[in-house]
């Protein structure tokens, strides 16, 4: 199996937790956007499990921390992209978080 996100090397996490890992995207599209990236392989949000979605709610609140300190946007766009109609290019669970600015 070839999947980008499940080769991408841990140094590089900007955040985890035992779920999911966090990284900027490669082509922000504002300042600070980032990937949430579940560690498991799966396409989309429908296939989380109820513990993986608890998960993803706990860091996707500790990623927007960080990216107030840091950045201080003022508000945020929370995307997911679930299939190929919907714009998904990567099948594999990621929810981007952009914040922005005014
Ligand atoms: P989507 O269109 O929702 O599937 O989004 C895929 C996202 O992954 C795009 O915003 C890309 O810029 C981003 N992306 C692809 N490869 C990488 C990578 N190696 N590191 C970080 N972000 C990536
Ligand atoms: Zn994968």
């Amino acid at each position: 199996m070839k999947c980008i996100f499940c080769a991408i090397p841990s140094q590089t996490y900007i955040l985890e937790n035992t779920d999911f890992y966090v990284i900027p995207d490669k082509y922000p599209v504002s300042k600070g956007h980032s990937l949430i990236i579940s560690k498991r392989h799966f396409e989309h949000y429908f296939e989380l499990t109820d513990e993986e979605a608890a998960s993803l709610l706990q860091i996707t609140r500790e990623l927007k921390a960080s990216l107030d300190a840091e950045h201080q946007p003022t508000g945020y766009n929370l995307a997911m992209n679930c299939g190929r109609s919907a714009g998904q290019t990567v099948f594999h669970f990621h929810m981007h978080v952009i914040p922005r600015y005014k």
